[in-house]
């Protein structure tokens, strides 16, 4: 990417943020300059939302890049932080979690009941011999024993690492061997797109595979009522009999800001997970202020919904620790958008009355093709804050979003951050920023980004290069996990004492970042760097297109050349000269140089179980190579369907 971005989406829908929301906004703009004037000292101050037993007095120690310290002193306990605290405010009967099963069932947790639940359950994880410092993998549907089993973890210092429900037994023997975990808490099941779906078998499998003889316990929650369910006496142990008789009460110790919490795999979208490890004090001072700044909580009155699966780091960061550290009441959802009917995400708003809501563009634009009438039905107007976050949002999405789901009414933040972030680092924040739609705009107060060329120099306005975060951050991943080589050879070797984050931006005339997709789906065609984000933009600004995922292939004449993969919208056939009128519009937005080469209709896109699409994939298919690692795809059939389409793929049968 030696010269800008070839091509600029031209975006110019402005959306001022609402003057209620603005006069009563948590953050306002002088949080941009008091970090500005002091960076460490802003993040000392947000470090005192929290409630430490020993109160830091340093706050980044950087003596030993990339090697970060944050409030390396201080004492706390995240469990602590996240539950009884706001029991011992008096706010033990607000509710921290509204609980909606797949199938209808629901529950309701106040702060006291979770104090009990998490008590209860870490009494039961010392029972199990648990120690500090021993890890524990959490493999749980989206109930709120997975909310439960991690504050519990927390609680007893054993670091977690939550392995997404829908993974196979080989992908969570990988990260029991990786993170060499002692106790497997699982379900027998969970509920999935109207049916139960087992969950067991996939550890017993998994603990057959050799590395994973450390673990002495699996802990099974009974959700679904599986009958021919397996069972390992002495090992395996129902979370009924042993949580449920244990005192409620449990005091919680408390742990250096620099114990570890979490590892957390990533989603696999651009090769191998690697195992990201993150600590305590840091992480929850970030998490905290920025779901407090980005969402404007107000916990007393506000109905917090993030719908990510509570495997990905968003459900870490925004339905674990974030909100429950801020005592906010949140929804936690099981199911899938679509199950029992397409309008469940909008019926379960209605219900709650959710003010906040924070979602992926991928269910976005799925909304968006099954229809606007569907969340029409809907009383949708609690809502006052619409957020996203895991890919680039198109343009066209984006207002979507605000006007079918916000009613025009409500600001729209687009939220840029990685696992490896740990929270939110840019979004625009919703009684500050005059929105774009498309761009994540501003890096939050206290946080440091650019764009800069090959040579990291920093790109003027108005031109693209890689996104780097030039200063450490409290929520920073500390290292890979067991391998500190591959975190200094992923993230700092690139550009010299910055952190490269693998994704390609810009910045635009007024400053403002855009982000263009991963650094290695960048196109060259023909001499012109291309990002594959506003290709897909351009396209799905048609009315015809609802998805679109764009690769450059390798070929002969111009290095690469563009091949795009579009969903159409519910009422649009696959109508004769419909592709070429896509290339056109396509050339019409953002020059003929942009122009897809092969456009390809097709039923759905590789994606990550985290929802975001597989362009290496489809690169390899548009190559005709085989497939890359697959273990982090949602449906592997969505592969053959694809590669049937292919021109060529006949002529080989
Ligand atoms: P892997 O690193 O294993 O390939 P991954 O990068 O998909 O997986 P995550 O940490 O879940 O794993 O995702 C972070 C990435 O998601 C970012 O680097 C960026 O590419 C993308 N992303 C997240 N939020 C946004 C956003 N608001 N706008 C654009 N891209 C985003
Ligand atoms: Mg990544």
């Amino acid at each position: 990417m030696s010269e800008a971005i070839a091509n600029m989406l031209k975006e110019e829908r402005r959306f001022a943020p609402p003057a209620g929301l603005a006069a009563h906004a948590n953050v306002d703009a002088a949080a941009y300059e008091q970090a500005k004037a002091d960076r460490l000292g802003f993040w000392a101050t947000q470090a005192r939302r929290l409630s430490w037993s020993k109160e830091p007095t340093e706050t980044l120690d950087w003596s030993n890049p990339p090697f970060a310290k944050w409030f390396a002193d201080g004492k706390l306990n995240a469990a602590y932080n996240c539950v009884d605290r706001h029991v011992e405010a008096g706010n033990g009967e607000r509710v921290a979690i509204h609980f909606e099963g797949e199938p209808g069932d629901s529950r309701t947790l106040t702060y006291a009941d979770l104090q009990k639940e998490v008590s209860r359950a870490a009494n039961a994880l010392l029972e199990l011999g648990v120690k500090a410092g021993d890890r524990v993998a959490i493999y749980l549907p989206m109930i709120p024993e997975t909310v439960v089993a991690m504050l519990a973890c927390a609680r007893v210092g054993a670091p977690h690492s939550v392995v997404f429900g829908g993974f196979s037994g080989d992908a969570l023997a990988a990260r029991i061997q990786d993170a060499d975990a002692r106790v497997v808490i699982t379900a027998d099941g969970g509920y999935r797109k109207g049916g139960a779906s087992a969950l067991k078998p996939a550890v017993d499998e998994a603990l057959t595979k050799p590395g994973t003889e450390e673990v002495r316990n699996v802990l099974v929650v009974r959700r679904t009522g599986q009958e021919d369910i397996s069972w390992t006496e002495g090992r395996d142990v129902w979370w009924h009999d042993v949580v449920d008789r244990q005192p409620d009460e449990h005091t919680p110790q408390s742990f250096d800001a620099e114990h570890p919490l979490f590892i957390l795999y990533t989603s696999g979208t651009t090769g191998k997970p690697k195992g990201i490890l993150h600590t305590t004090g840091g992480y929850l001072t970030q998490v905290a202020y920025t779901h407090h700044a980005v969402f404007d909580l107000k916990p007393e009155s506000d109905v917090f919904w993030c719908t990510a699966d509570v495997g990905w780091v968003t459900g870490h960061s925004y339905i674990v620790y974030g909100p429950l550290a801020n005592g906010a009441t949140e929804v936690l959802y099981e199911g899938t958008p679509d199950t029992p009917h397409k309008g469940r995400w909008w019926e379960i708003v209605e219900k709650y009355g959710v003010t906040l809501l924070y979602a992926a563009p991928t269910a976005i634009r799925a909304s968006m093709k099954w229809g606007d009438d569907i969340p029409a039905k809907f009383d949708l107007s609690s809502l006052r804050v619409l957020g996203s976050v895991g890919e680039p949002i198109n343009p066209e999405a984006w207002v979507w979003y605000r006007h079918h789901i916000g009613g025009n009414r409500t600001p729209v933040v687009d939220t840029w951050w990685q696992t490896e972030t740990g929270g939110i680092m840019i979004s625009p924040l919703p009684g500050v920023t005059e929105t774009k739609p498309g761009s994540a705009q501003v890096a939050m107060p206290g946080i440091s980004a650019t764009v800069v060329d090959d040579e990291a120099n920093e790109v003027p306005n108005g031109s693209g290069g890689y996104l780097v975060l030039t200063e450490p951050w409290p929520s920073m991943l500390r290292t890979v996990w067991g391998d500190d080589q591959r975190f200094i050879d992923t993230y700092w070797s690139r550009f010299e004492g910055r952190y490269f984050a693998g994704d390609g931006a810009k910045k635009d005339e007024d400053g403002d970042i855009w982000l263009l997709g991963r650094v290695d789906d960048v196109m060259l065609v023909s001499g012109h760097n291309i990002s594959t984000t506003e290709v897909e933009s351009a396209l799905v600004s048609h009315p015809s297109v609802a998805e679109a995922a764009v690769v450059g292939a390798t070929d002969p004449q111009t290095t690469q050349a563009i091949c795009a993969f579009v969903i159409l919208r519910g009422d649009a056939a696959e109508a004769e000269g419909l592709t070429e009128e896509l290339r056109a519009h396509v050339a019409k937005q953002l020059g003929p140089i942009a122009k897809p080469k092969q456009i390809l209709p097709v039923a759905e896109l590789p994606k990550t179980r985290s929802g975001k699409i597989m362009r290496r994939l489809l690169r390899d298919v548009a190559e005709q190579r085989t497939l890359g690692d697959v273990s982090t795809l949602t449906d592997a059939s969505v592969m053959d369907l694809i590669q049937a389409k292919l021109p060529g793929a006949a002529s080989e049968d």
